[in-house]
Parts: C-alpha cells; sequence; structure tokens
C-alpha cells in the first residue's frame, strides 16, 4: 500500500509519458507515480528505472491514492477520445482542488470545454503545450501550461524543475487561462511548419540554381548556422542533408521519397488564423505545400502537360548570401504572423499572455529554439504594444538590408520555374503591409456594385454606395 506518497503523477507511460516521469523523477524533492491501461508499459518502465523510485499502481484508483494532496497528475496518452476517457476516469476519483494536468497536443477547444467542465466540479485542470519531442520530455522540453493562477501555484515549481534551461532561465511560464497553452503550442507548430518549408525552400534553391551539391548545401547551412539564422532546424538541416544511404551510396534526401505528411497542427493554426481574419500566408504556405507534395498524381498529369520547363538562370558569386537574406526575411515575417495570431487569440478568448515570454519560452527545449528568439524578446521588452514584430527597429532594418536580396531571389526562382511559396508569399505580404495604397479599392468597388456592399471614401466620412450604371 502507498497511500500519498507521491507528489506529481504521470498517466500514460508510451514514449513521451516515461521520458517525463523519468525526467521528474530525476529531480530533487519529486516522488513520482505512474500509470498505464495496459500494464506492461508500466512494469518496464519500473524495471528498467528501478532508481527512479517510480511509485507504480496496477488500477486508477490505487493510481489516485498514491498522490499527495492537491493531487496533481499529468496525463500523456493519445489525444482526443483516448485523453477524454482518463481525465472523466481521474475526475471521479480526485476531489476539490485537485489538479489535473493534460500534456498531450490537444486541440485548444478541446481544453477550453474541460477546463470548463473540470471547473464546475471545483477541480483544477491544465492543458498544457510540451515541445521538444521524446528527447526534449526526457531532458527538458519548452513547456506552455494554461489552466487557473490556483493550478500554476502547486505545478509552476514541478514544472519549472523539469523545463528546458535558456539563458539561465527554465523555458515554462504560465500562459494564460483554460486553453491559452495550447493555443500557443499550436502556433508554436504553424511557425516550426513555416520554418522547414522556408528552410527547403533555400535548399532547393542552393542545389537547382546554386549547382551545389548536396554536401556543399550541408557545409552552407553549417556556416549559416554560425550567424543570424542559429537555430536547431538549421543545426539539423546540415546533419539531414549530409546522411548518406546506405543501401545506394546517395544522400538519403535522394532516395527519401517527396510527399510530406503532416499530423494536423499546422492545419488547426490555419484553421484558426482564418477564423480570427489574421494573414497567416508564410504557415498557410508550408501547409498547403506540404498538401502538393502529396499529391503523385496530380503532379505527374500536370508534368506531362505542363509547357517546357524553364531554364534554370546562371547566377554568380552572392547567391548564397541571397539566399540566406531571403530565408532570415521570410522568417521574420513568418514569425511576424505567428505572433499576431497570438495577440488575436488572446483578444477573441480573453487571456491575458505576455508575448516576450512566449518567444523566451522557445528559446530552448523546443523544435524552433533558435538565437533569434532573443531579438524577439528584446523587440517585446522594448515595446509590448507593437503593431507587428516588421515595426521593431532591429527586425525592420534587418529586412530592410536583405530587401534587394529578397526580390532578386523570388525573382529567379521564378523565372528558373522553381517553386518558393514561402519566400515569395513572405515578400507579397511586407509588400502589401508598406504600400501606399492597395488594389482593396477596386475590391470594394466591384463588392459595390454586384451587392451594394457600399465603401468609404478617402476624402470624407460615411458609408457611400453608387447607382453604377451596369447597376440595372
Ligand atoms: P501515443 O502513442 O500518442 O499514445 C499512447 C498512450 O496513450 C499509451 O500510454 C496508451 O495506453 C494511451 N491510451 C490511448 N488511449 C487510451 C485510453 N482510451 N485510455 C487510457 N490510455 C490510453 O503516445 P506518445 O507518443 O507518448 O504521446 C503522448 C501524447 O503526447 C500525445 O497526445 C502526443 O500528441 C503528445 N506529444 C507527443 C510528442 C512526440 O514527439 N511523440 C511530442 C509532443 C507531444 P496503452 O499502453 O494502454 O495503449
Amino acid at each position: 500500500d502507498h497511500q500519498q506518497q507521491a507528489n506529481i503523477g504521470v498517466v500514460g507511460l508510451a514514449v513521451m509519458g516515461s521520458n517525463l516521469a523519468r525526467n521528474l523523477a530525476s529531480r530533487e524533492g519529486n516522488t513520482v507515480a505512474v500509470f498505464n491501461r495496459t500494464q506492461a508499459r508500466t512494469d518496464d518502465l519500473v524495471r528498467e528505472h528501478a532508481d527512479a523510485g517510480f511509485v507504480a499502481s496496477e488500477t486508477i484508483e490505487d493510481f489516485a491514492a498514491s498522490l499527495a494532496k492537491p493531487r496533481t497528475a499529468i496525463i500523456m496518452v493519445q489525444a482526443g477520445a483516448g485523453t477524454d476517457a482518463v481525465i472523466d476516469q481521474l475526475a471521479d476519483l480526485f476531489e476539490e482542488g485537485d489538479i489535473i494536468v493534460d500534456g498531450g497536443n490537444a486541440n485548444f477547444h478541446d481544453t477550453i470545454r474541460r477546463e470548463k467542465q473540470l471547473r464546475e466540479r471545483g477541480l483544477n485542470f491544465v492543458g498544457t503545450g510540451i515541445s521538444g519531442g521524446e528527447e526534449g520530455a526526457l531532458h527538458g522540453p519548452s513547456i506552455m501550461p494554461g489552466g487557473s493562477a490556483e493550478a500554476w501555484e502547486t505545478l509552476g515549481p514541478i514544472l519549472r524543475s523539469i523545463a528546458a534551461v535558456a539563458e539561465g532561465e527554465p523555458c515554462v511560464t504560465h500562459v494564460g487561462t483554460d486553453g491559452a497553452g495550447h493555443f500557443v503550442k499550436m502556433v508554436h507548430n504553424g511557425i516550426e511548419y513555416a520554418d522547414m518549408q522556408l528552410i527547403a525552400e533555400a535548399y532547393d534553391l542552393l542545389r537547382r540554381v546554386g549547382r551545389h551539391s548536396t554536401s556543399e548545401v550541408a557545409q552552407i547551412f553549417t556556416e549559416w548556422n554560425d550567424g543570424d539564422l542559429e537555430s536547431y532546424l538549421i543545426e539539423i538541416t546540415a546533419e539531414v542533408l549530409k546522411q548518406t544511404d546506405a543501401d545506394t551510396g546517395k544522400p538519403l534526401v535522394d532516395v527519401i521519397e517527396d510527399q510530406a505528411g503532416s499530423k494536423g497542427t499546422g492545419v488547426w493554426t490555419v484553421q484558426n488564423a482564418v477564423g480570427l481574419g489574421i494573414p497567416v500566408s508564410g504557415i498557410g504556405e508550408a501547409v498547403f505545400a506540404r498538401a502538393v507534395s502529396s499529391k503523385p498524381t496530380q503532379r505527374a498529369a500536370v508534368r506531362k502537360t505542363a509547357a517546357s520547363r524553364p531554364q534554370v538562370q546562371e547566377v554568380g558569386e552572392g547567391f548564397e548570401d541571397d539566399v540566406r537574406a531571403a530565408l532570415y526575411a521570410s522568417k521574420v515575417v513568418a514569425y511576424a504572423q505567428g505572433f499576431d495570431l497570438i495577440i488575436a487569440g488572446a483578444s477573441e478568448y480573453d487571456w491575458d499572455i505576455d508575448l516576450g515570454d512566449m518567444a523566451r519560452i522557445w528559446r530552448g527545449g523546443c523544435i524552433i529554439r533558435a538565437q533569434f528568439l532573443n531579438r524577439i524578446v528584446e523587440a517585446y521588452e522594448k515595446n509590448p504594444d507593437l503593431e507587428t514584430l516588421l515595426e521593431d527597429p532591429y527586425f525592420a532594418n534587418a529586412v530592410a538590408e536583405g530587401d534587394a536580396a529578397w526580390r532578386r531571389i523570388v525573382g529567379i526562382a521564378a523565372a528558373s520555374g522553381i517553386p518558393a511559396p514561402g519566400f515569395s508569399s513572405a515578400l507579397a505580404y511586407y509588400d502589401a503591409l508598406s504600400s501606399d495604397r492597395l488594389p482593396a479599392a477596386l475590391v470594394q468597388g466591384l463588392r459595390d456594385f454586384f451587392g451594394a456592399h457600399t465603401y468609404q471614401r478617402v476624402d470624407k466620412k460615411g458609408t457611400f454606395h453608387t447607382l453604377w450604371s451596369g447597376d440595372r
């Protein structure tokens, strides 16, 4: 019998849950209760890590009984129905003030619903984003918890102890109430999609226009990782490009099927952004580029019927630097758009989210960790009310410096018949924001013509409708 020994518990002991449980157990002062529906997983974990001092239970009732009050349990099971099932079981066993944490990749709308239901029963429910995959869970992830301030009091110190550390600070903060944490995790994943698409476009241009070998491109990424672009994704791009296929001796990337998959968080990001009216075109293009790649029959059909492929442009010295500048500028745009989405979500769902803190907790543990995030931290430190990150002097200058190179690269890509939707749509977004006037005026005219949708004028106040000569 193990009455109330553990200060924290983990339910769901697949790869993420076991690693998180081990991480928790390795920290001073924690005694970790563990439970999994299929007992073999629990037995394996306890046997393989006997020194972790796990308090293991065969039933969820015993698991609940093994936790000291306020009981605090982190659920790491399959998102969706699995999570709902475990929440229901724990909610029946837990008492007022106890804390149920969902560390899975939940849809934030589910988290809002679950939090409300559990709050009505006097329980705390915390939906938390956890980024960094298996390695992060074991050695220190970036953690994005939502939920109540009351729950954060108990949970905060525990999460701080297991989070990644960047610049001496743990990569965790109380993001906001109910679904705020899972919302921010969703946007994080969307930004990750955009980052990867931009990297892929840079690689494609360096290979096909720059005519570099795969190992040369790996070397270029290694060099880039010493500058402004220093990040986990740039670092592992060089690693992936260096990998040789054992069967064929070719670069591994050349024998990987060129159809990108996704698990859905990028799609959620775009769906929610569209609903909130936020143009996250960088994330959108990344999601769409994966979808286009995964249509082999359409690709084959158009490959057959398309006009002859254009000549790949000749480029000279400085091309690689141009690609780097285009990548950096497009990345600034993608992050600016992602932060816009966080602002819009916070306003829609009534969350008080500190934008600088989001950049701060993404500096370690997670997939988009990067030097670049320090610049975002500084930007919001200087001015928490930025209209857009593009307005911050550092980023405004960075984009202005890369401006000519960015345009050259988008032009070369189009002329060479190489798709660069991330680079080109980021440039179009930047040009739209910086234009004196947009053709939206004509769109308003058309809307008024066929639908009497009315328009505003530049020279006087009011709402106007024209009796168009064709309107009869
Ligand atoms: P997973 O494959 O998503 O889920 C397997 C776990 O869920 C097993 O412990 C399984 O128990 C349990 N489970 C499923 N349905 C259940 C039910 N109805 N009742 C009780 N338990 C149920 O595991 P994972 O890859 O470790 O991921 C866990 C969570 O973390 C997921 O939400 C995932 O999206 C999220 N996440 C994963 C990563 C990653 O890199 N893998 C990164 C961040 C977040 P049994 O052993 O009994 O089948």
